[in-house]
């Protein structure tokens, strides 16, 4: 008796896992993670398609996608060489050189690598491709110590040895405002700290088909699952970065804007679009303006979250 009644139950629960899809294919609301920083990083890592390699692209003028799936690297060539904007997960290293050479150019002309700031997933592949470029390391000073802590010394992260990555040194820091200059390029770096204390946001000025159009590749802004955002004593003044960091991006005009993270920026639609359109199809200055916005109104949401 006991035996089929188990075995009733077994089949129904079977039958609920086959038939209904919301079960089978669950998977935590990001959001939910607060206190499961490990399943965070892993579901995140997982559905967002962190580590799938995906095919090297020209985006604009000289602006290059190098990433994996989820995650944007950008290569920006220039006339003494080349600079790479994020590296991804550890273990992207070698598909992001790859990448590189598959587009025709070599990765001992990376002569800078950059980060919009010291996380896992865009910091991963830095320790590989400093190797293979010869390249040197840049980094808001504010970052610095994060970085070559290899994330222990992050504020929310750095008990979890799960986000540690690669030890690698800085070589040269740079301060809110700098240019970053190689040959015929210059970026200017500005401080957008929030997310972590050195997070920094890149504009440049591009060139394609005779046009000049102004490129934000943006950061800072994410207040992460488990962020507290109001009195934090791990990171004293995280509020007033934050708030700062949504006055800086609502300053800033891009006619382009990139991300570190694909899916907000939109890549695979710009990228299909760009095949008949070029250039104009990156254009998208409602969608930064729209997207700073609702970055803007989870910060707020969390404030209000802490204070209620
Ligand atoms: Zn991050």
């Amino acid at each position: 008796m006991i035996a089929k009644v188990n075995v009733k139950i077994a089949v129904c629960l079977t039958a609920l896992w086959y038939f209904s899809p919301s079960l089978a294919m669950a998977q935590p609301k990001l959001e939910d993670l607060a206190d499961a920083p490990v399943l965070f990083l892993e579901t995140a890592r997982k559905f967002r398609q962190w580590d799938e390699p995906a095919e090297p692209a020209k985006l604009f003028g000289s602006v290059y996608f190098v990433g994996t799936k989820g995650l944007g690297s950008f290569l920006i060539t220039g006339s003494e060489g080349h600079i790479l904007i994020y590296t991804g997960m550890p273990g992207s290293g070698p598909m992001i050189e790859a990448s590189i050479r598959k587009l025709g150019f070599k990765p001992e002309d990376v002569k800078i690598i950059l980060t919009g700031h010291a996380h896992i997933d865009h910091v991963g592949g830095h320790a590989h491709l400093q190797k293979v470029s010869g390249a040197k390391i840049a980094m808001m000073r504010e970052e610095q110590a994060l970085f070559e802590s290899g994330g222990k010394a992050d504020f929310h992260y750095g008990h979890v040895k799960e986000f540690a990555f690669d030890l690698a040194k800085v070589d040269t820091v740079f301060r809110d405002e700098d240019e970053v200059k190689l040959g015929n390029i210059s970026i200017q770096a500005i401080l957008t700290p929030g997310h972590t204390k050195g997070s920094t946001t890149y504009v440049t000025k591009v060139v394609d088909n005779g046009k000049t159009y102004t490129v934000v590749f943006a950061d800072g802004t994410g207040v992460n699952p488990g962020y507290r955002v109001t009195s934090n004593p791990s990171y004293q003044g995280i509020k007033d970065d934050f708030s700062r960091t949504f006055r800086v991006l609502d300053s800033l005009k891009p006619d382009i804007w990139l991300t570190p993270h694909n899916e907000v920026y939109g890549i695979d639609a710009k990228l299909t679009r760009s095949a008949k359109e070029g250039a104009a199809a990156w254009v998208d200055p409602d969608g930064y303006k729209k997207w700073v916005q609702l970055q803007r109104g989870k910060f707020e949401a969390a404030l209000a979250k802490e204070t209620r």
